[in-house]
């Protein structure tokens, strides 16, 4: 037997659940199917993956009514600095710092771990009656009529709905089922995460050294001395090191930051990810939408991938809300292009400038870094712009949906 549902969305990683939660709130009925059984996604102990989001995306979370309950678990982001550094010898002189009481809106972002943000979601997809989590199964197949769209489940379950999402990730079936097509590549760099305890207290400051084999951020996490480390290099060097026992490892990592938080020890599990680039040519099909990595995958280097999503939550429901308050189609044609025109040329946008500043900041080339070290000079040396750039990593700029601003649809 088809259960309908006013939505159905593919993936239930961490857009899913946003997703559904802001068009439940607004009425919708939700069917949410996600591959990962969630029992076992909502393991309680600490794994060192930790997410820097926006101040916007802290708005969206309190918006959605869980800000309350996570916020003694994040960590407040006062300060973001940016350097030029060398493998062996830490920073260069050239910093670039900007600190949160230059806008008045407060701290520009939070440090939340990834079990804290999923476990909060979970309980309130679980809390939501108008929501249904199907988890530990997968979208097979999906046909789209005149009316609305069907899939097909791995049990051989179906379920019908007026709109399909897919918030699937970058391997996004939703979207190769749809024929939408995907440009991209690899950066033949892999992502070594984890999480140290330091000596010294981090003072909510938010690091990110530019290095030959790719970024390396340090990121504050609550209690002051613990903070997690996404650190990018070649693909052969991470593997490498990656091998390494975790002394090692540690002894690797020191000397590419220095000594400024005092010593340091692993905290955390090892994870490694590949890194590329995946955009989608299309954010919709008919009867189906796209949002988050399934429609665009980017370098991890500014911490913007999960907050360009939940920029896709909020004008995702935000369009639909509107559009059913209208009366209209919401998996019509019309209605999914206005959520095409307000995200496909930001995000497009965005990925491409990350893209851009992972190939000027990751290499040797003296004349490079000179002309790096210059600009983050220059950048430093004007408020009026390092408050916009301030706004950028918040969140702020740009035509914002209302769950953004906090505020209800
Ligand atoms: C090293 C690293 C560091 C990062 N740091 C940050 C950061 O600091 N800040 C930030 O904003 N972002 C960061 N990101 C990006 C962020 O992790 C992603 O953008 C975000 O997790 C994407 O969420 P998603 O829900 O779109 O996709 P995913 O998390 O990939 O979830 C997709 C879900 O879909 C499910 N699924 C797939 N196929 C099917 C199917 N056929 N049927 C049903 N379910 C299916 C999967 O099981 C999964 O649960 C980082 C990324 C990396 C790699």
């Amino acid at each position: 037997m088809t259960q309908a549902a006013d939505i159905l969305i593919a993936g239930g990683g961490l857009n899913g659940p946003a997703l559904a939660l802001a068009l439940a709130r607004n009425g919708f009925s939700v069917t949410v199917v996600d591959g990962r059984p969630a029992p076992q996604r909502a393991e309680p102990g600490f794994d060192g993956r930790a997410y820097a989001l926006a101040l916007a995306s802290k708005r969206l979370l309190a918006a959605l009514g869980l800000w309350d309950g996570l916020a003694s678990q994040a960590q407040p982001i006062l300060r973001v600095v940016t350097a030029d550094g060398t493998t062996a010898g830490g920073p260069s002189p050239f910093v670039l710092a900007f600190d949160h009481a230059e806008i008045e809106e407060g701290p520009m972002g939070y440090l939340l771990e990834d079990r804290f943000l999923y476990a909060a979601f979970l309980a309130a997809l679980e809390a939501e009656p108008r929501i249904r989590l199907v988890s530990g199964t997968t979208v097979e197949a999906q046909e789209v009529g005149p009316q609305g769209v069907t899939v097909t489940l791995s049990t051989g379950a179906q379920l019908s709905g007026r709109l399909l999402v897919g918030c699937d990730g970058r391997q996004s079936g939703t979207a190769r089922r749809a024929g939408i097509r995907r440009s991209g590549w690899g950066y033949g760099q892999t992502a070594l995460v984890t999480a140290i305890e330091h000596e010294r207290p981090h003072e909510g400051t938010a690091w990110q050294y530019f290095l030959p084999g790719g970024p390396l951020a340090i990121l504050p996490l609550p209690g002051g001395h613990r903070s997690s480390i996404v650190w990018s290099e070649s693909d052969a060097a991470a593997a490498g090191i990656q091998r390494l026992p975790d002394a090692d490892y540690l002894g690797a990592l020191r000397p590419r930051f220095g000594d400024f938080l005092g010593s340091i020890r692993l905290a955390g599990d090892r994870f490694t990810y590949p890194l590329s680039l995946s955009l989608a040519h299309s954010f919709v099909a008919p009867r189906v939408a796209l949002v988050g990595d399934a429609a665009h995958g980017v370098h991890p280097i500014a911490g913007q991938g999960l907050n360009l999503g939940l920029r896709d939550v909020a004008a995702l429901a935000e369009v639909l809300t509107l559009a059913a308050r209208r009366g209209e189609d919401v998996g019509s044609p019309l209605v999914l292009d206005r959520y095409q025109q307000w995200r496909r040329f930001d995000a497009t946008a965005l990925a491409l400038g990350m893209d851009m500043v992972n190939r000027l900041f990751s290499n040797d080339n003296p004349v490079m870094r000179a002309g790096r070290d210059l600009s983050m000079g220059i950048v430093n040396a004007l408020p009026g712009l390092r408050r916009g750039f301030i706004r950028q990593a918040a969140g702020l700029s740009g035509d914002l949906p209302r769950l953004l601003q906090g505020r209800p649809i």
